[in-house]
């Protein structure tokens, strides 16, 4: 259970974010649901999410690619929570194309907001945790990191990078009894994918079928709550990157 304990869920207002947020507060824990601007869809989640558990929930606008909007969120949630234990890095965005036709602003917003948005995060919330002498940093990354994709070099790249960056941030901050792990959806049903539900990479998955959000919020919840688990990166894919 994660009573008394405050996560930080960016992305939290659609797709994975909002089943994470509705899984951690089932949990028990109190939730800041960060979006980039569908303000009300998030502050529809907090409110289901006190409604439904009882926890406390609040919602923030904040790009998590700035690095200044960051910390203001960060010290803002701090201001209204006290402090923060869990943080998701789940914040994601596409910018499909062939790597010979890419527009450098498709590159640098992806890389910006999938990987540089959650060094922000952590940046600026490793303080907290290294203080609090506790914390546990949960990022989204994608199979598509790990195995590559035609049309997503930008995102790939970025989802790489984020594997990278976790089990770095893993063996800094373990001695300081941080934890730091990443979950690597494959094919999940949400807005990002809705383009793709005729993608012939859906006959690779072994499973045979596309994922369910809530799929994905359960290995974020193990990983929330596995005290001896670090630096891994746990997929859930249906078996597509194995
Ligand atoms: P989604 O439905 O498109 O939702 C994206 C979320 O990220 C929204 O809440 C959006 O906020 C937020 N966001 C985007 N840019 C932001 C920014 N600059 N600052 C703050 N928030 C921002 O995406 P999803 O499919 O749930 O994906 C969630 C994560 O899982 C992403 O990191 C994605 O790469 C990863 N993933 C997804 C799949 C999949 O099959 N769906 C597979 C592998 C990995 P607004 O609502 O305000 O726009």
């Amino acid at each position: 259970m994660l009573n008394g304990k405050t996560a930080v869920i960016t992305g939290g207002s659609r797709g994975i974010g909002k089943a994470i947020s509705f899984k951690l507060a089932s949990l028990g824990a109190d939730i800041a649901v960060i979006c980039s601007s569908s303000v009300a869809a998030a502050e529809a989640v907090c409110a289901q999410c006190t409604e439904k558990y009882g926890v406390k929930a609040r919602a923030y606008v904040c790009d998590v690619s700035s690095f200044n909007a960051a910390k203001a969120t960060v010290a803002q949630i701090k201001a209204d929570f006290g402090t923060v234990h869990i943080l998701v890095n789940n914040a994601g965005i596409t910018r499909d194309g062939l790597v010979a036709m890419m527009k450098e602003e498709d590159y640098d917003a992806v890389l910006n907001t999938n990987l540089k948005g959650a060094f922000n995060m952590i940046r600026h919330c490793a303080g907290m945790f290294i203080r609090n002498k506790e914390g546990c940093i949960i990022n989204i990354t994608s199979v598509s990191g790990m195995m590559g994709n035609a049309g997503q070099v930008n995102y790939s790249a970025s989802k790489a990078g984020l594997i990278g960056l976790t089990k770095s941030v893993a063996k800094e901050l373990a001695p300081k009894g941080v934890r730091c792990n990443a979950v690597a959806p494959g094919f999940i049903k949400t807005d990002m994918t809705e383009s793709q539900s005729d993608s012939p990479l859906l006959a690779a998955i072994p499973l045979g079928r596309m994922g369910d959000v809530e799929e994905v919020a359960q290995a974020v919840a193990y990983l929330a709550e596995a005290s001896y688990v670090t630096g891994e990166v746990l997929r859930v894919d249906g078996g597509i990157a194995m």
